[in-house]
């Protein structure tokens, strides 16, 4: 086993690695930029070290992290997800310099990291692909042709893309020439890769995601689906473990298809296989994510499996030890991004210092945080403040027990996503389960919420009543 991880992260996945190490007996160095030094991510750490002014210079360094790693004798770095956690670069230099890399092999994250690449290679797997170009597409007719042969809508998606960027539908061709130019645009801004291609939108499609174990010895498992659906511009904002959708036959066939497409790259290590399953049952791969996702605590609490645990062990050269058969899902789990953003104004992001902060707690809670009263959210990063995973033995007690949460949760100082949250948590449609990728934009009536008190807010307010009525 390691003697030294370092945690090539911040925010809320920083901690939450920190903390398995932790349980392990692992120590841990963290890493951070000049801007971020109030983060709670260097508190939580055995050691932490400043390396860089601001992110490029810091998270993104690969050479200068992996000579931390030399100069401070840590054998293990772990990339969290975002930052340098899908750039083949990372485990390349660990290879060299003899570190080992949490996470799969730079060959698996090269070829899942190319949609295109992705979607040949489990093509011949055999698993379901959207209908779209078979390659990158340039030419604007050739475009135009392929989009009257496979019907509008469709998707011009970025080749080297992730997390919602340089995605764009369009429903005729004019808008299609648009839609290119943007999306590659964007993508050249975001990814520095300008290439994209074609698909058909699926039409009001649910977001199932599989996710992955496997060890360095061919051992390959899942353990469940998430359905993360609930988006808005194509970001997960809640998502949901188990699919309220899939009957065991479909998951077992789905799953099965996950697990082919890991084996397709080799693949060691956690890693998720995403499909849209659209009205009539049919799921088409989309993509591997080929770290651990922000996702994964719905999936730990109804498996009870410590993915982030696991990630250490496998890298470590330990032999899985859950069987495939060993898997089960136990009642329901909700996650819910907290954002540091105002939904009221397009969802802008909020910097600044949080003046108050009280969490929500009791049974079926888990927090994972990285905010506290008294801290500044600095701007250049993203704006996840916070994750409230909740848990329940039935889907109606566990989306209940989430609004109850949510409605517990105070923040002050900032404005967040809570209330907007709350408002879709308790909504009909999300209850009874009728909601696709589509609901936010099918739903703008669920903005117009009011800022609700806290409990705590409302004590406040009492006890200065009482104050102001007693003349004190
Ligand atoms: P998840 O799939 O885990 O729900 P997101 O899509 O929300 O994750 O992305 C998690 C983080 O990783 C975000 O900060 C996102 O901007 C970043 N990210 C995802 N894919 C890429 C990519 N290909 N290149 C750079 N950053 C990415
Ligand atoms: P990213 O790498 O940015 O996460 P994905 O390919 O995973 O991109 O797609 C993100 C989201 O965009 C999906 O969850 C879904 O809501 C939507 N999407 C992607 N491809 C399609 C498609 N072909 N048809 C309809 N929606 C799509
Ligand atoms: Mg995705």
């Amino acid at each position: 086993m390691f003697k030294k991880v370092l945690v090539a992260n911040r925010g809320e996945i920083a901690t939450r690695i920190i903390r398995a190490c932790n349980e392990m007996g692992l120590k841990t160095a963290a890493i951070f930029a000049q801007e971020d030094c109030e983060a709670l991510h260097i508190r939580k750490a055995d050691e932490a070290y400043l390396v860089g002014p601001g992110p490029i210079e810091g998270y993104l360094n690969a050479h200068r992290i992996v000579d931390l790693c030399l100069e401070i004798g840590a054998d293990a770095i772990h990339p969290g997800y975002g930052f340098l956690s899908e750039n083949p670069l990372l485990p390349k230099l660990c290879e060299q310099n003899g570190i080992t890399f949490i996470g799969p092999t730079s060959e698996a994250i090269a070829m899942m990291g190319d949609k295109i690449t992705a979607k040949q290679t489990v093509i011949k797997a055999g698993v379901p692909t959207v209908p779209g170009s078979e390659g990158n597409i340039e030419d604007h007719k050739e475009a135009i042709k392929l989009a009257e042969k496979i019907g509008y809508p469709v998707m011009v998606k970025a080749t080297g893309g992730g997390g919602g960027r340089g995605l764009r539908v369009a429903q005729n061709s004019s808008q299609l020439l648009e839609a290119m130019d943007a999306a590659s645009r964007e993508a050249k801004g975001a990814f520095g890769k300008p290439e994209i291609f074609l698909e058909k939108y699926i039409e009001e499609p649910h977001h199932i995601e599989f996710q992955i174990l496997a060890d360095k010895y061919g051992n390959t498992i899942h353990l469940g689906e998430r359905d993360c659906s609930i988006q808005r511009r194509h970001q997960k904002l809640i998502e949901i473990a188990p699919s309220l959708l899939l009957t065991p036959e479909l998951r077992k066939e789905m799953g099965d298809a996950a697990v082919r497409v890991a084996k397709a790259v080799n693949y060691s290590n956690a890693g998720t296989v995403e499909f849209l399953l659209d009205k009539n049952g049919n799921y088409y791969f989309i993509e591997m994510n080929t770290r651990i996702q922000v996702e994964h605590t719905v999936t730990e609490v109804v498996t009870g499996v410590d993915i982030v645990k696991n990630m250490i062990e496998i890298a470590s050269g330990k032999k899985l030890e859950l069987k495939q058969e060993d898997v089960l899902i136990r009642g329901y789990a909700i996650e819910c991004r907290i954002n540091a953003e105002d939904p009221k104004r397009g969802f802008m992001p909020y910097v600044g210092k949080i003046t108050s902060y009280t969490s929500p707690g009791g049974i079926g809670v888990r927090i994972d945080g990285t905010v506290y009263q008294g801290y500044t959210i600095p701007g250049f990063y993203d704006s996840m403040v916070a994750k409230l995973t909740v848990s329940g033995l039935t889907w109606e007690e566990t989306a209940k027990r989430t609004a109850r949460a949510l409605r517990e949760y105070s923040v002050k100082g900032i404005k967040t996503t809570i209330s907007f949250l709350t408002e879709i948590v308790q909504s009909e449609k999300f209850l009874s389960g009728d909601f696709s990728t589509k609901f936010i934009d099918e739903n703008p009536e669920l903005l117009n919420y009011e800022e609700k008190l806290a409990k705590e807010d409302l004590a406040l307010i009492i006890s200065s009543a009482i104050a102001a009525h007693s003349g004190l």
